[in-house]
């Protein structure tokens, strides 16, 4: 039986341990981690990622996590309504094959469909990865040692396996921190979900209202020294950068204030490699292409790119270098798609200047025009969202 080693036991690393389980492989999932990461931001999953979503059978179990699509109120900076986009249009743009989840509930959904088909090992790491050409020998932190046919690293942007077989310098970091918490019903409480959006200079500040243990705020701001601002921790932050704003804001600084352990913060980086596997190791997820949040793509990858890499496999059966040259050749258009389409969205999350935020606020007031709708739908259909 083929056999191989995983690094990381996020959506990247659970999805492709899910895939090549089920296309008979061996598979031993190594996570640093102490246990398992639920809660978390939401997260649209659309185009290939609902592909691969349907065809790893998810479908059913995700659906009923699904949150459907929100209304959305952009708001002045003192939390008054400017105007409403309706759920029904984003529906339109959106299309029927997307679904709106927690990353919690993404996670579980894969752990729950791969715990009976894989070993997975909490608090390990990777120490040594030697390639010797017909295998891999891997070892592992509880001083055991693993002999695979495949290494695949699924370790985040940050991954060290990335920088111990590539080396470093493919990481480009971006002015950017990031945050999101989930709250309480206290601000959560509301009739029909929406979402409260305020976009000004160099800052998005959004509170998704779905429900009693559904509900989140999600913050994010251009700064000249991200590392600097994580030193700071996410409650000075964020409170400094958002602490003037009215609305549902303060509620959702008081519960990040109150509970900044279950806050997600970090920097934005995009990973941009000429290649993605050397000889039977592979990266895949954020570690080899991370688009960032602003592509709204990044976990609808990692499937698409789990998925492939099972075909690609079982196409080249016996031959791991031959199927990865094939899958990353078939994938790295839509990835560098993707990574463009972070770049611009960099631009309407935190608009340079006020002039920026005016043209945005146009846009989008433009979009809920009955008559520009029907573009909007036909636009996004050819843009393949
Ligand atoms: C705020 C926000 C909103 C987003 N919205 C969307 C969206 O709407 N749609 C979408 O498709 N995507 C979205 N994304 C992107 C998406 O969440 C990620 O791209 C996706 O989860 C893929 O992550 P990953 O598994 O590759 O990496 P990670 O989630 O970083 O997982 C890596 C795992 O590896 C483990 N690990 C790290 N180092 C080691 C090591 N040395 N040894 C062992 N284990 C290790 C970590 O503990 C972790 O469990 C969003 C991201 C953010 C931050």
């Amino acid at each position: 039986m083929k056999r191989a080693v995983i690094v990381g036991a996020g959506i990247t690393g659970l999805a492709t341990a899910l895939r090549l389980s089920r296309d008979g492989w061996q598979t031993l999932v190594v996570e640093r981690a102490v246990a398992r990461r639920s809660g978390g931001y939401l997260m649209n999953l659309l185009g290939s990622g609902y592909d691969a979503i349907e065809h790893l059978g998810l479908l059913d179990a995700l659906t009923a996590h699904d949150l459907g699509t929100f209304t959305t109120v952009l708001v002045h900076a003192d939390g008054r309504p400017k105007y409403t986009v309706p759920s029904a249009l984003a529906e339109a743009a959106l299309g029927d094959r997307t679904l709106t989840v927690f990353r919690g509930d993404l996670e579980s959904t894969l752990y729950d469909a791969v715990k009976d088909l894989a070993e997975v090992r909490f608090d390990t790491t990777v120490t040594s990865i030697e390639d010797t050409g017909d295998r891999v020998r891997v070892g592992i932190s509880d001083g055991t040692t693993e002999q695979a046919d495949l290494v695949v690293g699924a370790d985040g942007v940050h991954s060290a396996t990335r920088t111990a077989l590539f080396g470093p310098g493919f990481q480009v970091d971006l002015p950017y921190l990031v945050g999101a918490v989930p709250l309480d019903a206290s601000v959560g409480e509301v009739a029909e979900p929406r979402v409260t959006t305020f976009i000004g200079p160099g800052r998005t500040a959004a509170i998704f209202h779905a429900g009693r243990q559904q509900s989140s705020a999600f913050f994010t701001y251009r700064c000249a020294d991200p590392a600097a601002e994580l030193r700071r921790g996410p409650v000075a932050a964020f409170g400094a950068t958002f602490g003037d704003l009215g609305g549902d804001v303060p509620d959702a600084l008081r519960h990040l204030e109150r509970h900044p352990d279950e806050a997600y913060v970090d920097s934005v980086s995009q990973v941009v490699m000429p290649r993605w596997s050397t000889g039977r190791v592979v990266l895949l997820g954020d570690a080899a292409w991370c688009a960032t949040l602003f592509a709204g793509y990044g976990a609808a990858l990692a499937m698409t790119g789990a998925d492939q890499l099972g075909s690609a496999l079982r196409r080249h059966d016996g031959d791991v270098p031959a199927a990865l040259t094939e899958w990353e050749g078939g994938l790295r258009p839509e990835v560098v798609k993707r990574q463009a389409q972070a770049r611009r969205g960099m631009l309407q999350y935190a608009p340079p200047s006020r002039f920026h935020v005016w043209m945005g606020d146009l846009t989008i007031r433009a979009i809920t025009l009955p008559g520009i709708r029907g573009l909007v739908r036909r636009g996004v259909a050819r843009a393949g969202r």
